[in-house]
This record gives C-alpha cells, sequence and structure tokens, in this order.
C-alpha cells in the first residue's frame, strides 16, 4: 500500500516507549480497519502526519506496564477503548471528557498519537484506559466494543430514550447496527431502521430493528411522518447518510420533545443545515446533539458486561476474517470497498497464537 498513513506497517515503525509511571506498552490480538481509518488514507478526515500509524480498534495483550500501574499486569487480554480520554485533565472536573484541553483530545490512538497497527503500541494511562475481557468474552465481541458498540450506544443514550419511544436509526452499517441495539436496549417500542443492504437489514432485525426504511423509496421525513400519524418521531439517531441527513433529521422527529443525535462522520466543508420551517423558525423545541463515542476503561467494563450476561452479541457484526498482519491493508480496503456481504472486518496477527 502506497498510501499516506500506511506506509509505516513494516520494520521502519519506531519502538513505542513506556510512557512512565502509569502508561503500558501492548500488542493487537485482534484488529479492526474502521471507516475512519478509510476517511484518513483517502483524504476526507481530518490532516494527519504523514508517518502516523493508524488504527483504534483492537483487543490486545498487555506486554510492560509503568511503576504505578495498579490493575494491569504483562499477559492480560484487555479491550482498548478507542476513546481514551485524559483523566488528569482538569476539564473532566466539568464533565468534558472526550473534548478535554482541546477539541477531540480524548480521540488520540490512530489520530494524534500512534494506532494500534503495529506489532506494538503504547497508552499513556493503564488503569484509567484499559478493560480486561472477562471469561467467556470472545475476541470478535470484545473487538467490537472498543468503538461499534460504544459509538452506537453513545446515540441511544444522547437521544435519551424513553419506555415505548418511536427511534428512527439513520444508517445501519455497523454503528448504526449498535445504535439500533442500544435503544432496544433502553426501551424504544418502535425502531425504524433506515438502509437497504441485505447482510446489515438482516441483522438490524435481530438487534431490534421493527421496520426498515428505504430512502430510495422517497423522501425520508415524508416516510416517518406518515408512518407516525404526522406526529414524527421522539428521537432520531444519525449513524449515516450524506449532508442532508442533519435535515432530513430534524424534519422527521417530534415537536416539543424531539431528540436528534448525530454521531456520524461529515466530510469535507460546508454546513449540515437545520430546516427553518420544521425547526419551527428557531423554536420548535426539538434538540439536536453532536457526539463523539464515549471511552474509557469504566465505559468499555459496562459494555463488556453487556456481553458477559448475554444482553449484546456484537461480535455477529464480523463478516470477514484475515489473518496476517500484512492484511491489514486488505481490511482497509475491504471497508473501502464495502463489498456486499461485509459488515466488519477483524483482523489477526499471524506471529502469535491468539
Ligand atoms: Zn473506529
Amino acid at each position: 500500500m502506497k498510501e499516506r498513513g500506511l506506509a509505516v506497517i513494516t520494520d521502519s515503525a519506531p519502538e513505542p516507549e513506556l510512557q512512565e509511571p502509569y502508561g503500558a506498552i501492548l500488542t493487537p490480538v485482534a484488529m479492526a480497519p474502521c471507516t475512519s481509518d478509510v476517511n484518513t488514507v483517502y483524504g476526507t478526515g481530518s490532516k494527519k502526519p504523514d508517518d502516523l500509524i493508524l488504527g483504534h480498534e483492537c483487543v490486545a495483550r498487555v506486554v510492560r506496564v509503568g511503576k504505578k500501574v495498579r490493575d494491569f499486569a504483562p499477559g492480560d487480554l484487555v479491550a482498548v477503548p478507542a476513546i481514551t480520554p485524559d483523566w488528569r485533565n482538569p476539564e473532566i472536573q466539568e464533565g468534558n471528557d472526550r473534548h478535554a484541553g482541546r477539541p477531540f483530545s480524548g480521540n488520540a490512538l490512530g489520530r494524534s498519537i500512534p494506532g494500534v497497527f503495529a506489532e506494538y503500541f503504547a497508552v499513556e494511562d493503564a488503569d484509567t484506559t484499559l478493560a480486561k475481557v472477562p471469561e467467556g468474552v470472545s475476541l470478535q465481541d470484545a473487538l467490537m466494543c472498543v468503538d461499534m458498540v460504544t459509538t452506537g450506544f453513545t446515540g441511544a443514550e444522547a437521544a435519551e430514550i424513553r419506555f415505548g419511544d418511536t427511534v428512527v436509526v439513520m444508517g445501519i452499517g455497523p454503528v448504526g447496527l449498535m445504535a439500533v441495539q442500544g435503544a432496544a436496549l433502553l426501551g424504544a417500542a418502535r425502531i425504524l431502521a433506515v438502509g437497504t443492504r441485505p447482510v446489515c437489514v438482516k441483522l438490524a432485525k435481530e438487534f431490534g430493528a421493527t421496520e426498515i426504511l428505504d430512502y430510495k423509496k422517497g423522501d425520508l421525513a415524508k416516510q416517518v411522518l406518515e408512518k407516525t400519524g404526522g406526529t414524527g418521531a421522539d428521537a432520531v439517531i444519525i449513524c449515516g447518510g450524506n449532508d442532508e441527513a442533519m435535515h432530513q433529521a430534524i424534519e422527521m422527529v417530534r415537536y416539543g420533545i424531539g431528540r436528534v443525535v448525530n454521531v456520524k462522520h461529515y466530510p469535507g466543508e460546508g454546513d449540515i443545515g437545520i430546516p427553518k420551517f420544521s425547526g419551527g423558525r428557531g423554536m420548535a423545541g426539538k434538540t439536536v446533539k453532536l457526539e463523539l463515542c464515549r471511552g474509557g476503561r469504566v465505559r468499555m467494563e459496562r459494555i463488556l458486561r453487556m456481553v458477559q450476561y448475554g444482553r449484546i452479541c456484537p461480535g455477529k457484526m464480523i463478516t470477514h476474517q484475515l489473518s496476517g498482519f500484512d492484511r491489514i491493508a486488505d481490511g482497509l480496503e475491504l471497508m473501502r470497498q464495502k463489498p456486499a456481504d461485509l459488515v466488519k472486518v477483524m483482523v489477526t496477527p499471524d506471529w502469535r497464537q491468539v
């Protein structure tokens, strides 16, 4: 691969340094290329250094730990959250974890610090970041927790779903599928999932969608309003679609108490508009939230417990498995091309037993 950012998956990558006293060095056991890695390589993400090691989705083994690390030791199998806030930043005390200090500070791995697609990588603070993979939780399930589950669930949580709600999930790629799952777990009665790819439609139904909407069959907002007797949805979670998604979501959500949550990445420049009329000329009582997924150890431990006790089975989303570190580029290419049968790819390194 010649693309920017991938050349360092070679012997030339520098050994990561253990950051004393709280850090850890880890080695990946299972990795997943992500659409945001595709965005980085193919130019629609924010500008990154040319030699950046990509990757923010992995399950790993701890290799070394700093002197003051309390709860982790070499050999531990851990889920590494994609979002790794600096819990020592004072803004944490104001509840600002993901953007403490500067925008997207919590989105560090493979963005502002070297990522996980390397034989070894470092985290700055093991005790506040890592989560042990509980006994009986599969690699596939654990791997999907680190970004897909926490991102989809962030959407569902921020939508403040209540028992009996009607929820629209726009986009049923892996994040949208987990938003469907999260909405179902939080008590949504009716979940209208927007998507067309058969492999995703099937999973959306398994995860809790009660109806599937096809954006190719006419205006989405109209479809939702028709299906809700003109009232609209209680909540809309935007996980996919184009730059029209925000406009459509505001059109289809209820006046007075409707919530729109966006967890989707909008590439390029420009605006994502608020419609004047269905926005109540600025007074519709509709809430819009723009959210980055939640990270950190406690978050990840909670999500892993959902797997451990049988509430979720996100590993089902892994449709492709590749073996060999040199297959990461192939995995990334699969995520870019999205063949009909693909939802997520897992890559396992071949230099050790997993
Ligand atoms: Zn990701």
